[in-house]
């Protein structure tokens, strides 16, 4: 017997679970909330690391659904600290009052269904279980650090962190000899802060990446007190741009690989001086030609010679054999110019590898580096590494990650089919990371919220066929795009033995939630409801525009 009955339990108390909370209070539903964490904030509460922010606009990376939150709170700048985001983060938590159904310090570590009571029985490593008709996945898709193993680590004799885990009185660097290994956002948020502490700092990076600057600022009242004015409508473009923010839908009709070189040259230069993630979306080929796209790739190497003194530093810093965006884009306050300082180096370890952690620091193939202190900016095991960890079982005890050994399968990344009642927040194959996360995170609550509704006491899961075909379309639209050309997080390349499969939705933000809801609109096409299946079925390709001009340019990718 369980020893508590709730209508909903919800794992994780991040952007997603709170309002997935919120939002069930309102329908009157019993819910509870589980969180690892000793506080609200999921991603804002672990990610402390020196210069953590968001690159997404703040204005943007923030709450929609209630106006008053959004008149009233008070962002700083054009990209926010983290600090200001937890900040945000704990007055939602008060404000809405939700604390009190939060279960913190609490890990779940099962969800079994229970097959003759149609409920999932959830149990927590104190040893509580709960049972509950429905359970929602709010756990992150970047919220399982990596650390990987590199052999000696426990002969070092300095201090060692994780940016994805890092401790909450902070860290001092003052006068240190730092080592970071790492070069992705994180990396390349904290190297230019930790350079200003730190005697010496030395990256090793094995990936170079482009990154475009932040021309980060304080917010301008002006500003601001228009974006309040204009909230609602700004909320709605968002809504209906590629990725969930104004400026990430593709601004040009022109293709860029049928323009003078000097045009596009010029575009991307009024990209370059505004800064952040847009810079990508100018031209429609830009995601899907190579040749488009190492116009812009071209341009940010040039940028990059242009900002470090020293070429043979700047030439290793530049990538050059995949594509400008099919990795995650980094967003950067002075990353490039910090390498000019010189207390700091860079160690190329695809040239000297790391071989081992010494006593003294790090010993790649030709040198031994001493350090005080070695920060591991090492990433995720994103989408599915926290998901892994939890033992979930469905209709007759099939286990999750079992399911999922050669990729994650999910219908919509809502559901996974045979793992009834259970809804996954920004799940594998929505457009989640592809996003402003906010924007994909209000579309599931909201619709997992309707769902619930609809289906009251009943149970809904996803058909096996709708499933397939999901996932055969999430991976036919990444096969269209250069995602696939670098080895990447979104892959799974950074997680050796991981399967290599794309793992979110680049088909858009408004043409997913358009076919979500036509989904729920017809019956929950694709879904057994109370074991019947729904009449209709979804065939994505009607809501997506093909652009024409762009196939036989697949096609030359392809074939080359
Ligand atoms: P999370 O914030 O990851 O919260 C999940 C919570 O679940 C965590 O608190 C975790 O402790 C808890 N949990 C997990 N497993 C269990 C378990 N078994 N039991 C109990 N609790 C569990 N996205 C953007 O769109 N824009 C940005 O600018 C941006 N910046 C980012 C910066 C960093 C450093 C990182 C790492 C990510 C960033 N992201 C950004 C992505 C970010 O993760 C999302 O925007 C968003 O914060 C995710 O919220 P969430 O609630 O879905 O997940
Ligand atoms: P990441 O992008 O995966 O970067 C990890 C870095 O560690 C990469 O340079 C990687 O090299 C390197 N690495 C991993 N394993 C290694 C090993 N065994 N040896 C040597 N190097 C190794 O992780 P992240 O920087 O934490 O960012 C993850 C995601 O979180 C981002 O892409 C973004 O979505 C989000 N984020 C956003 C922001 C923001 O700006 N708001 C900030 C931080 C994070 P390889 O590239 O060769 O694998």
């Amino acid at each position: 017997m369980s020893d508590k009955q709730v209508d909903v339990a919800i794992v994780g108390a991040g952007f997603s679970g709170l309002y997935m909370l919120h939002k069930l209070r309102q329908q009157g539903r019993a819910a509870i909330v589980f969180e690892v964490g000793d506080d609200v904030g999921g991603t804002w509460y672990w990610n402390r690391y020196p210069g953590a922010r968001c690159d997404i606009e703040s204005m943007e990376y923030s709450y929609s659904w209630d106006e008053a939150l959004e008149q009233e709170w008070e962002w700083s700048e054009r990209y926010s600290p983290q600090p200001e985001i937890l900040d945000y983060i704990n007055h939602v938590a008060d404000r809405f009052d939700l604390r009190r159904d939060i279960r913190f310090s609490t890990r779940v570590e099962s969800c079994v269904w229970d097959e003759a009571a149609n409920r999932w029985t959830v149990t927590t490593d104190s040893g509580e279980t709960v049972s509950a008709r429905f359970v929602v996945m709010a756990t992150g898709c970047l919220s399982s650090p990596n650390k990987p193993e590199f052999e000696g680590e426990v002969d070092f004799e300095g201090d060692t962190y994780l940016t994805g885990l890092w401790p909450h009185e902070g860290v001092d660097f003052t006068g240190q000899r730092v080592g970071v290994i790492g070069t992705g956002s994180s990396a390349i948020q904290s190297i230019p802060i930790i350079a200003r502490e730190a005697a010496s700092l030395t990256v090793f990076q094995r990936t170079p990446n482009y990154a475009i600057p932040a021309h980060n600022h304080p917010l301008d009242p002006d500003y601001v007190a228009q974006t309040k004015a204009e909230y609602r409508a700004i909320r709605d473009q968002a809504r209906e741009e590629a990725a969930g923010f104004v400026g990430s839908k593709t601004e040009h009709e022109e293709l860029a690989t049928e323009l003078p070189a000097g045009e596009v040259r010029d575009e991307l230069e009024k990209r370059w001086a505004r800064g952040g993630l847009t810079f990508m979306a100018s031209y429609p080929d830009m995601g899907v030609s190579l040749k488009a796209n190492d116009m812009a790739a071209e341009f940010i190497r040039d940028k990059i010679r242009d900002r470090v003194e020293d070429p043979e530093t700047a030439e290793l810093l530049c990538p050059t054999d995949y594509p400008a965006g099919a990795k995650r884009m980094c967003v950067d306050i002075d990353y490039y110019e910090t390498f000019n300082q010189d207390h700091v180096d860079l160690v190329d370890i695809n040239a000297t590898p790391i071989e081992r952690i010494t006593a003294r620091g790090v010993q790649t193939s030709d040198t031994e580096y001493a350090f005080d202190s070695i920060v591991f900016a090492t990433g995720f095991d994103a989408m599915t590494g926290t998901l892994a960890k939890i033992d979930i079982r469905g209709r007759d005890g099939a286990q999750l990650s079992e399911k999922w050994d050669a990729g994650p399968l999910t219908y919509l990344g809502l559901m996974s089919a045979g793992f009834p009642n259970l809804f996954l927040v920004t799940g594998p194959q929505s457009p989640s990371v592809i996003s402003n996360m906010i924007v994909s995170i209000e579309q599931h609550v909201e619709w997992i919220a309707d769902c619930i509704d609809a289906v009251r006491d009943g149970v809904i899961e996803p058909l096996d066929q709708a499933e397939s075909e999901w996932v055969d379309h999430t991976n036919l639209i990444a096969s269209m795009t250069v995602y696939p050309y670098a080895k990447s997080w979104y892959l799974g390349d950074n997680i050796p033995g991981k399967p290599r499969i794309f793992m979110a939705y680049l088909g858009g933000v408004p043409e997913y939630r358009r076919m979500c809801d036509w989904v729920a609109e017809n019956g929950y096409a694709g879904f057994a409801i109370d074991g019947t299946p729904a009449n209709a079925k979804i065939d994505p390709m009607e809501f997506l525009e093909v652009d024409e001009r762009l196939l036989p340019l697949i096609a030359e990718r392809e074939a080359a």
